[in-house]
């Protein structure tokens, strides 16, 4: 998927043209604790063509200057993006900020849009040519507030989107280890390359500067995702939250499995939840790894403790296995590829309909469904219609009478009957003409 950046100085609008663009798509997991609302990123799609684009804007730097704040958003845009959308007031003209944001962006060789907002009437339109000298393109007028020009900037967007890339091989099981600065994501990545048996090879990303790290391990095909994040530790923006959380996020999404670090000497801490909402709501098979457990005092109840705590803190997660490691003495390591084997074949697992209807018919027998929302629903039968994650269709007299503990109560059952272990299930409910 194509990546587009918006960039430009304070308050010319980019927030507006980010939720026009975007619009008021509603994810599937909308009550994910931890995920903010205030997002800085969203899918958008514009005829038959989809991309990400993220809203630079949000991404903040304490006690930055105008400058300053403007340069990382542009730095971080160039680094993330395929396309730069360039946000600029055209009821000011250009400043000196403007001029600079151009310089940096024409160095960058990428495919620059340049949107002239808040020309919300036909008394400012002559203002777009004045940025022309701006060298970088075409202005195209438009307003954020009401609407216009939005159409012309995503048809320039989708003129400028890279093809699509080539499908994946499919007998390569690729995953991604995230988590917040620090937590040993790199020591990590290390010590499972470094592990007996294991043949490394680089394979440089055909995408920007993604570099992945393909390997075998007993006749088995890994890919290490976006190793290229961690191995330029400290070089870009990695202590900023928003943008971390970014990086992380498009690790995510190229994952079949994702190995999320959590810093076992810390605990939890609230960007860990941030970061796990991700995960869970991409619907990626989840491996939660407790690191440095080196340094902990352990009694025979330590990891039992942490495991509650763990638990409770990132209830969404609950079908994601905990391993407890120390990345630096290579400890228990070991146990991370089978596990990653297993929970992706979890993930990609297909039940039989007879059977999963049978499942379907004892759970109603054991618990009946009861009156909600004025009515009971009934469950005439049901299909998997995907994997990754598995997800099931129940065919029903109305979706409203599905209360959410029985749909919980539902998917542990198939839980229970089928082992998705590591795998979030996805239950859908629909009306049966
Ligand atoms: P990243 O930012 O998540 O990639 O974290 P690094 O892998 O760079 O690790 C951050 C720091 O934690 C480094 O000083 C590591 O040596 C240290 N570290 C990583 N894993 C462990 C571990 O298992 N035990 C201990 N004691 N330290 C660790």
């Amino acid at each position: 998927k194509g990546v587009v950046a918006i960039v430009g100085r304070a308050n010319v609008g980019k927030s507006t043209i980010f939720n026009r663009i975007v619009g008021k798509r509603v994810s599937i997991v909308e009550d994910t604790p931890g995920v903010t609302r205030d997002r800085i990123y969203g899918d958008a799609s514009w005829l038959t063509r989809e991309f990400r684009i993220i809203d630079t804007g949000g991404i903040e730097l304490e006690n930055a200057s105008f400058t300053e704040q403007i340069k990382m958003q542009a730095e971080i845009a160039i680094e993330e993006a395929d396309i730069i959308l360039f946000v600029v007031n055209g009821r000011e003209g250009i400043t000196k900020e403007d001029t600079f944001v151009a310089r940096l962006l024409q160095k960058s060789r990428k495919p620059v849009v340049l949107a002239v907002n808040k020309i919300d009437d036909q008394i400012y339109k002559d203002n777009i040519y004045d940025f022309y000298s701006l060298g970088i393109g075409d202005p195209i007028a438009v307003s954020g507030s009401h609407g216009i020009g939005i159409g012309d900037v995503l048809d320039e967007i989708i003129h400028q989107l890279p093809a699509v890339e080539e499908t994946q091989e499919d007998d390569v099981i690729r995953f991604s280890i995230i988590g917040r600065p620090n937590v040993g994501k790199s020591s990590l990545t290390n010590a499972i390359l470094g592990e007996e048996r294991v043949i490394v090879s680089d394979i440089e990303g055909t995408t920007r500067d993604a570099i992945d790290t393909a390997f075998e391990k007993d006749g088995q095909k890994y890919c290490v995702v976006d190793t290229a994040g961690m191995r330029k530790k400290g070089k870009v923006y990695e202590n900023i939250e928003k943008y971390s959380v970014l990086r992380a996020l498009s690790a995510i999404e190229k994952s079949n499995v994702v190995l999320m670090v959590i810093d076992g000497h810390q605990g939890i801490v609230e960007q860990d939840k941030h970061v796990a909402g991700y995960a869970h709501e991409a619907g990626k098979a989840v491996i939660l790894v407790v690191n440095k457990w080196d340094l902990i005092e352990k009694d025979s109840k330590t990891m039992k403790k942490m495991e509650n705590q763990i638990r409770e803190q990132l209830k969404y997660l609950d079908y994601a296995p905990i391993v407890f490691v120390s990345a630096k003495d290579h400890k228990r390591v070991h146990l991370l590829l089978p596990l990653i084997q297993e929970v992706y074949a979890n993930s990609q697992k297909r039940v039989a309909t007879s059977v999963l209807n049978d499942v379907l018919i004892d759970a109603q027998t054991m618990n009946p469904t009861t009156t909600f929302n004025g009515g009971r629903l009934k469950i005439y039968y049901a299909n998997q219609v995907s994997v990754c994650p598995p997800t099931f269709v129940l065919f029903t007299n109305d979706p409203q009478y599905l209360h959410f503990s029985y749909k919980r109560y539902l998917e542990n059952r198939l839980r229970d009957a089928f082992g998705f272990e590591g795998t979030p299930i996805h239950i859908l409910c629909r009306k049966r003409d």
